[in-house]
């Protein structure tokens, strides 16, 4: 079910249980600001989610409120976890679902990062 990404944080998010060592995850990547770790239903040969480490329900929260720091480290993160995994040569697709058009379901931002085959067009039509 979408979210409503105007919705304030919900700190019993899936996303902030997993930030919190409550739910296991298979992490990439961990840092100051990021988490990077395997989406539970791939949907490519490789599809992480990153996520920032601050209380934040969207990209509209996140680039609202974040501070440059948050904001420079997160984008770092995203950018490192696709170079580590080798996906900058054959070419990989960034993903942030904002609300309800947008089909966000996890109340958390993420973005997805999809990689691994030829991913085809950019939309279903
Ligand atoms: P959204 O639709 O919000 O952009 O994407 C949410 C993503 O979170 C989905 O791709 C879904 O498979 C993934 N997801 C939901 N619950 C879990 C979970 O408990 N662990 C992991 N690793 N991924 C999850």
């Amino acid at each position: 079910m979408p979210i409503d990404a105007t919705q304030p944080y919900d700190d019993g998010n899936i996303f902030a249980r997993i930030l919190r060592g409550e739910l296991p995850s298979t992490t990439v990547y961990d840092d100051e600001h990021a988490l990077a770790f395997h989406d539970i239903t791939a949907q490519a040969p490789v599809h992480i989610l990153v996520i920032p480490k601050g209380r934040y329900v969207s990209w509209d929260d996140f680039s609202a409120r974040a501070t440059t720091e948050e904001i420079a480290g997160f984008v770092r993160a995203v950018g490192r976890v696709a170079r580590d995994l080798g996906l900058v040569a054959p070419g990989y697709r960034l993903l942030a679902n904002v609300g309800s058009h947008g089909g966000q379901e996890v109340p958390h931002l993420h973005v997805h990062l999809f990689g691994g085959r030829s991913l085809g067009p950019m939309l279903a039509r």
